[in-house]
């Protein structure tokens, strides 16, 4: 079984296999640690990302890592809160279940989320990281590559959330 653990930190400094974006549609780059991201690794990830066609929401995407310490990004764009009765939970599983998809097909065994939704779009943190965690232990139940799977909190506050459902 995998090991699950919450830390606190910036995801764009972690030197694992895979660290996973919270991106925009467009793939193109945005704010929040998609910004950073994109910052930390490079123009050459913009341009790798311009071939993929963008991503639906809930669904997952992988690039190289570039400059990051990672050696590859896995793309999710999670679902923008509109009061939880529009997919939203659902959504956000799904990044969580196709993005340890793609790290399987890719034989990456350790894999970084940052709180996908929890910020510019407005996902509550309790509730985003109940489904994330749920999501995880779901999907680690097939047999698979993934070892570790790190919850990289960017507040202390997301980190004691972690912390209490782990
Ligand atoms: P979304 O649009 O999916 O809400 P955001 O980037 O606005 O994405 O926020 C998602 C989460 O990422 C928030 O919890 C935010 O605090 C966090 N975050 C922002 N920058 C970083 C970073 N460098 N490393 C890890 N997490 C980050």
């Amino acid at each position: 079984m995998a090991t699950l653990r919450a830390i606190h930190d910036d995801i764009t400094r972690l030197a694992l296999d895979a660290i996973v974006n919270a991106a925009n549609s467009s793939l193109l780059g945005g704010g929040g640690v998609d910004g950073a991201i994109h910052r930390a690794a490079g123009p050459d990830l913009v341009r790798e990302c311009r071939l993929l066609g963008g991503c639906r929401t809930g669904e997952a995407k992988i690039t190289d890592g570039y400059r990051l310490p990672a050696r590859k990004i896995i793309h999710t764009v999670g679902p923008v809160w509109r009061g939880g009765m529009h997919g939203e939970p659902g959504l956000l599983a799904s990044c969580y279940r196709n993005s340890l998809r793609l790290a399987q097909v890719h034989e990456l065994c350790s894999v970084a989320f940052p709180c996908i939704s929890t910020g510019v779009y407005g996902y509550p943190a309790e509730a985003a990281a109940a489904i994330a965690v749920a999501a995880v232990r779901d999907a680690l139940k097939e047999p698979g590559q993934v070892e570790q799977v790190v919850f990289c909190c960017y507040s202390a506050g997301d980190l004691a959330i972690y912390e209490r459902l782990l």
